[in-house]
């Protein structure tokens, strides 16, 4: 299985989006697909249609190992294409962990148990322990970066996290790569912040782009993937190309299970 952990600690820079629908793009290439929603609000689980009343076990019973990942991932709308949810609950979480032992390897250790080809994991905004968990549990990082002025600064410091784990935690951990999100070309800025960051970052950065698409932001309120809302629009497009992008920069290591 190859974990990937959808980080950038800004909030509203299309994490969630870019988690739900490359899960969904990467299941319908026949990638038995695992989505844990790390994020105590939660939007990847409503995204996907789990109802409050359906997120039994959620991502805070896996990493305080009161279920395993058996327990507590659930099949969702899409075939080929697992969840295990989040609760407000996950955001105790955090607290909770600080005087447990092995705090940042909690989540890689109920990843233990496999069956799926690949897991993503969809972080919070913040740099806190359970995008610690995430990054110590995960193969690659994935970061959703949003043309906007200080985008560069933010992905600094996400990098300089990166370094941290890879030096204490997980030297296994690598860059996936970059995907610019939001993009509207007709806002000078965004394609002046977008040649900037290809500058500094290079191949880095996935060729694929995101636009900024309404249909995009409309799913999650139907409690679907754009892929299956609107699959011919352009974001849904733009989702498919990076998930063959994407699958293009995986090791072949794929069926560990
Ligand atoms: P994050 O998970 O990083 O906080 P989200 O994926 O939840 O970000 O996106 C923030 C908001 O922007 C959401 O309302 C989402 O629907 C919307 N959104 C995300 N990507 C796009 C896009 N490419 N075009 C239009 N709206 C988008
Ligand atoms: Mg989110």
């Amino acid at each position: 299985m190859i974990t990937i952990a959808i980080a950038n600690q800004k909030g509203g820079v299309g994490k969630t989006t870019t988690a739900i629908n490359i899960a969904t793009a990467m299941a319908a290439t026949g990638w038995k697909t695992l989505l844990i929603d790390l994020d105590p609000q939660g939007n990847a689980s409503t995204g996907l249609g789990v109802a409050g009343a359906d997120r039994e076990y959620t991502s805070y019973d896996l990493l305080l190992d009161q279920g395993t990942l058996t327990e507590c991932a659930q099949p969702t709308d899409i075939p080929g294409l697992d969840i295990v949810p989040a609760t407000q609950d996950l955001s105790g979480a955090e607290v909770e962990l600080v005087s447990v032992d092995d705090r940042t390897a909690r989540l890689r250790k109920a990843l233990d148990t496999q069956g799926y080809d690949v897991c993503f994991i969809d972080c919070p905004p913040s740099l806190g322990l359970l995008t610690l968990n995430a990054l110590c549990a995960a193969d690659s990082l994935l970061v959703p970066l949003q043309c906007e002025f200080f985008a560069l600064e933010g992905l600094s410091q996400l990098l300089q996290t990166v370094e941290r784990v890879q030096q204490g935690f997980n030297s296994d951990l690598g860059i996936i790569g970059v995907v610019l999100t939001m993009f509207d070309r007709r806002n000078r800025l965004t394609d002046q912040v977008a040649d900037d960051v290809r500058d500094c970052l290079g191949k880095l950065v996935f060729e694929n782009v995101i636009p900024r698409n309404v249909r995009l932001s409309e799913a999650p309120s139907h409690g679907m993937p754009a892929l299956v809302y609107d699959h011919n629009c352009s974001g849904s497009r733009a989702y498919i190309g990076l998930a063959r992008e994407l699958i293009g920069r995986l090791p072949q290591k794929r069926k560990a299970a």
